[in-house]
């Protein structure tokens, strides 16, 4: 995959801040776990993938800008690697 927009290794890949863990910054981090936290509870009360799962909550009213941000990352990545997996 080649882009044009490199970031630097020790940089969230969603904000550019200094990252806390999984490549992202605290806040994204904490974002990312919130939303499989919330995914495994989705599943649970209905039959959903994590694509669609990410859909309906982008539609979602209340979503905080981090998870947001987070499922653009997501979706924008079109190899994806274990960070935008859902969780197992
Ligand atoms: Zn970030």
């Amino acid at each position: 995959m080649t882009s044009e927009e490199t970031v630097p290794d020790d940089l969230c890949s969603v904000c550019g801040r200094r990252i806390q863990a999984d490549l992202l910054c605290e806040y994204h981090h904490k974002a990312l776990q919130n939303l499989r936290g919330a995914f495994n509870d989705w599943q649970h009360a209905m039959a959903i993938d994590w694509t669609t799962y990410l859909d309906r909550l982008e539609e979602t009213e209340g979503v905080g800008d981090w998870v947001l941000e987070i499922i653009e990352f997501i979706k924008s990545q079109s190899d994806p690697s274990e960070l935008t997996q859902p969780p197992t």
